[in-house]
């Protein structure tokens, strides 16, 4: 039976998965492998996932709400995975086991580490991290700055317990407001919607689009067709910025090289995922 693959999700039809796989591998020469869309409740999550080991498929992305799952019913798992609490990737063994990568984290610093790379625009690795929010993705780009041996990592959140209790476990700092750092993370999900207006959505994040200024770097993990409101605000004041897509790309490149065991061929990923050239 030929290796099949997939994205679980609850909703996961605006998945921008599918199309990036099916470029990857097509590109590698894989076309009897193929990459699906799989919508899941919460309720059918473990059975279903159990079920896909013996129906062919060698592995899946999981997106929200099931990260947190994911990890728990693996039998084993990689160290971001355990340290984030969380897995985007699982892999069925032949003997049935299921292993759990977190695939997120190194994602998000290959993302930044391009940008650094850009022979355009040198720039050193930042030492100061600002991250807002204090969900999922937070708890990922924590500890992948600090793993990546960001000095001091700040984190702000709308809730402020939720950003204490998060900044307490991984050994981050928690603010009451946004302080200056060198490199500013959004990983809230301020600026998906179109309804508020960008000073509106500056605003949620406790910011005004001249703060942002004081940043060197902008990553915003929400991504949408055109620039968030945060990254329109870092691009106005001539800021290094990484938009989500590039982090999609780059933890999806680490399935793809976990799966197949080739390079993932990032052109043909970003193309497909709607990253424009230049
Ligand atoms: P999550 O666990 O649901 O956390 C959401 C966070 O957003 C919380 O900190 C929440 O604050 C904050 N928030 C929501 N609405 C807000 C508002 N109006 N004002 C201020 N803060 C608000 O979500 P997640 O999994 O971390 O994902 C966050 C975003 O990142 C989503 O848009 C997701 O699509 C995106 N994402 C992108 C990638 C990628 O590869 N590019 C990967 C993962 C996630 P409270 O605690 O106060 O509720």
């Amino acid at each position: 039976m030929s290796p099949r693959l997939g994205v679980v999700g609850w909703p996961v039809d605006h998945s921008r998965s599918p199309a990036m796989f099916a470029a990857a591998l097509a590109a590698r020469g894989l076309q009897d492998w193929s990459y699906q869309r799989l919508p899941l409740p919460p309720e059918l999550f473990e059975q279903t996932v159990r079920a896909l080991a013996d129906s062919g498929f060698l592995g899946v992305n999981v997106t929200i709400p099931h990260k947190r799952a994911a990890l728990e019913l693996a039998d084993s798992a990689g160290e971001a995975a355990r340290a984030i609490g969380a897995a985007n990737t699982l892999t069925f063994g032949p003997d049935g086991t299921i292993a759990a990568e977190n695939t997120d984290a190194p994602g998000l610093i290959a993302a930044l580490e391009r940008v650094i790379e850009m022979p355009a625009r040198p720039l050193s690795a930042p030492t100061s991290a600002l991250v807002l929010g204090a969900g999922g993705s937070a708890r990922a780009a924590v500890w992948a700055l600090l793993d990546a041996g960001v000095a001091q990592v700040s984190v702000w959140n709308r809730t402020p317990e939720r950003a204490h209790a998060l900044a307490s476990e991984m050994g981050a700092r928690a603010v009451r407001e946004p302080v200056a750092a060198e490199l500013l993370v959004n990983c809230t999900s301020v600026g998906l919607q179109r309804s508020a207006t960008d000073v509106e959505a500056l605003n949620q994040l406790g910011m005004s689009a001249d703060h942002v200024g004081r940043y060197a770097y902008v990553i915003d993990l929400v991504y949408r067709d055109g620039p968030t409101p945060l990254l329109a605000a870092a691009r106005a004041h001539g800021l290094a910025t990484v938009d989500g897509l590039e982090v999609l790309v780059e933890q999806g490149a680490r399935s793809f090289e976990l799966w197949t065991g080739q390079p993932a061929p990032l052109a043909q990923m970003r193309r497909a995922a709607g990253i424009e050239p230049g």
